[in-house]
């Protein structure tokens, strides 16, 4: 087990939080595998970078709300292959909408993408990673997660059921090595937030203490933290990068 590369896979690698949080780890030494939905370019961009900078990594098209798809990758691609040091959950969708118009199908997709997902890709990277003695896992949630927010009510409910489960995983996994966290970020600047308007962006920025919306690279410094050997005593938690933002 000690000769396979230590790995970290990150799920929605190609843009945004996920492309920070891929480039933060291979600088901090591990192979990275990201993955991507739909943008291959974009995520083969990410790959480059890394290996321009003298790491490795690889990028595979894996949508997370396949299970069957996500199981026959861990069987493919990281069974026995590689020594997986790190999951972290980063892939997600919004689709929002007020409850009284909430479409069945938006709420499904947002809450197989953003909560089956993870729960399918935890499961199989547990499986290796109870055998190894050793893992971490690590979930993007969100700040609406914790206090709800109009139009989300997918995405709120999503969120906040990472979070649950988040907290049970550390609980089942801990005695095998394996801690599991979540990092809950606030405002990001990507292309998650890009299409919101000025009024709302306007908003938002009223409420965040710190003056400021986020940056991926923001959130990717709180993962790779979680990632790393300095947190081997935290797990089950929630950690906050949010500008101070429901304090
Ligand atoms: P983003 O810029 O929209 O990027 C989303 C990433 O997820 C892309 O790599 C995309 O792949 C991938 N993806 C989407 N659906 C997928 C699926 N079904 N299977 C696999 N990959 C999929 O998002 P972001 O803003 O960086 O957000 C990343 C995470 O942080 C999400 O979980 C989000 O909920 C959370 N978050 C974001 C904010 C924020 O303010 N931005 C705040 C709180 C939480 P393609 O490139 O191929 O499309």
């Amino acid at each position: 087990m000690s000769e396979l590369v230590r790995t970290a896979l990150v799920t929605g690698g190609s843009r945004g939080i996920g492309r920070a949080v891929a480039l933060t780890l291979a600088r901090n030494g591990l192979q990275v595998y990201l993955t991507y939905l739909s943008k291959a370019s974009e995520a083969e961009i990410v790959v480059e970078d890394i290996r321009a900078g003298g790491g490795k990594a690889k990028a595979f098209c894996l949508d997370v709300s396949d299970a069957q798809g996500v199981e026959d990758f861990f069987h493919n691609e990281i069974k026995e292959k590689i020594f997986l040091s790190a999951l972290v959950n980063n892939a997600g969708i919004t689709r929002d909408g007020l409850l009284l118009r909430m479409k069945n199908d938006d709420w499904d997709s947002v809450l197989n993408a953003d909560l089956r997902g993870p729960f399918v890709c935890s499961r199989e990277a547990a499986k290796i990673m109870v055998k190894q003695r050793q893992g971490r896992i690590v979930n993007i949630v969100s700040v609406v997660g914790q206090t709800g927010n109009a139009g989300q009510s997918n995405y709120s409910a999503a969120k906040a059921g990472l979070i649950g489960f988040t907290k049970t995983c550390a609980k089942e996994l801990a005695g095998r090595g394996i801690t599991v966290n979540a990092v809950a970020p606030g405002f990001i600047e990507t292309d998650m937030t890009a299409a919101l308007n000025e009024e709302t962006r306007g908003l938002y920025m009223e409420q965040i203490p710190l003056k400021r919306f986020g940056s991926a690279q923001d959130v990717a410094e709180a993962v790779a933290f979680l990632v790393s050997e300095r947190s081997g005593y935290i797990t089950g938690q929630v950690l906050a990068v949010n500008g101070g933002l429901y304090c």
